[in-house]
């Protein structure tokens, strides 16, 4: 037989290692701590901060998703940012961050910048003609990637960016939860470290907090695993059973998150209560090109304005039937949110407008309802805010 695809031993990994009951699905090792075999001789773990057989098949499984070197699984998708940051970051040392990354990635740079423990510089990380030549004047240690972006969906041209990173002597970090690996491979186009946070499509069914850092190389891998234990943000062995489990149908819920969300687009995209619909998937979407050659896909993330404003919003949302009014993204249900008010609420009002979020606008994680049912509802939400 030829080498099975990468999905498929991403898929496997941890099937058949239990050799004593010969188990299909992997144990689940609750243990703080494991026995040394005798005096001066560990075994393979010996307390799980800093390593567990079950939180680490999940991190393998990532790692192989991504075509890395390793994956270090933490408490959360902030907890990899933070391990990134910490390992890696000096007093001294520059990092350019999009200026729409996440809220709160946006935070975790702004309070450490304000404490003085790294510098950072807030950057239009769509326009890549003035992003590499500040990358190239500023000799930054880390340049930032979040692409798609949140919530408007704009993209930051990975390869060109990493071209001109290396150049500088900088590192590429891409934050890639919005597309999974399945619909982006930031490593493949130049990257040297991928984070996600779990907690979303990875995982799938909202019912966990988790995160991973793949290296692109063996070092990085090494760095983060010690920095990981050091630090002790290492994440819980239940949720990386959990989250392992629910990346094993990532390729069949990711399909139907596509389908779906095509729908939904097709849909709303005209109803005159919506001044304007952000999805990479469109023809006049901005960065639509380079959406299709460094992506697979669009992704299950869109967002769109009311012209109504956030009176529009409340009539809208006011009477939606299968969508969550929450935060987060991912799962296989569907989720409405408010950005102004709730995932970008801890960026500074002059943050926000610079990065287009107002008080109309919303965004939509498409789950994989059944598509014809989401866009019933959605329809009558638009209509309620005309
Ligand atoms: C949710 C999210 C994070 C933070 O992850 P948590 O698991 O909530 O800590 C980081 N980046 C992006 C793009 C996210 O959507």
């Amino acid at each position: 037989m030829t080498e099975p695809s990468r999905l498929t031993r991403a898929l496997h990994t941890g099937f058949h290692v239990d050799p004593v009951h010969g188990a299909v699905a992997p144990p689940l090792y609750l243990t703080s701590t494991f026995t040394f075999e005798s005096l001066g001789e560990p075994r393979e773990h010996d307390y799980t901060r800093s390593s567990n057989p079950t939180r680490d098949l999940f991190g393998e499984a990532v790692s192989e998703l991504e075509g890395g070197a390793g994956g270090t699984v933490v408490a959360s998708g902030m907890a990899a940012s933070s391990l990134v940051v910490l390992s890696l970051v000096g007093p001294d040392d520059l990092v350019l961050v999009p200026q729409e990354a996440y809220g709160g990635t946006w935070r975790l740079f702004d309070t450490l910048a304000r404490e003085g423990r790294l510098r950072v510089e807030f950057v239009d990380a769509t326009d890549t003609e003035r992003l590499t030549a500040r990358i190239a004047a500023a000799k930054p240690r880390l340049v930032w990637v979040e692409t798609p972006s949140n919530p408007l969906l704009r993209l930051t041209d990975i390869a060109a960016v990493s071209t001109a990173a290396h150049e500088a002597g900088a590192l590429v970090v891409a934050d890639n939860t919005f597309l999974t690996p399945l619909g982006q491979r930031p490593l493949e186009l130049g990257a040297d470290i991928v984070v996600h946070s779990a907690t979303k499509f990875l995982n799938g069914h909202s019912d966990l907090v988790s995160g991973v850092v793949v290296a692109g190389t063996p070092e990085l891998h090494a760095r983060f695993r010690h920095w990981g234990n050091v630090l002790g943000v290492t994440g819980s062995p239940f949720d990386a059973y959990q989250a392992l489990r629910g990346l094993r149908t990532l390729d069949v819920r990711w399909r139907r998150h596509l389908e779906n969300t095509a729908a939904v687009v097709a849909a709303i995209a005209d109803h005159p209560a919506v001044s304007a619909i952000h999805y990479p998937g469109l023809p006049d979407h901005p960065e639509h090109d380079l959406a299709g050659r460094q992506q697979d896909g669009y992704g299950a993330l869109v967002s769109f304005e009311l012209a109504g404003g956030r009176d529009a919003v409340a009539r809208f949302l006011d009477g939606l039937q299968l969508f969550g009014l929450a935060v987060s993204l991912g799962g296989v249900e569907s989720l409405v949110a408010h950005p102004e008010t709730m995932t970008h609420a801890s960026m500074s009002a002059e943050a926000r407008e610079r990065a287009g979020i107002g008080s109309g606008l919303v965004r939509l994680s498409i789950g994989i309802d059944t598509a014809e049912d989401l866009v019933a509802d959605l329809l009558a939400g638009l209509d309620r805010a005309r």
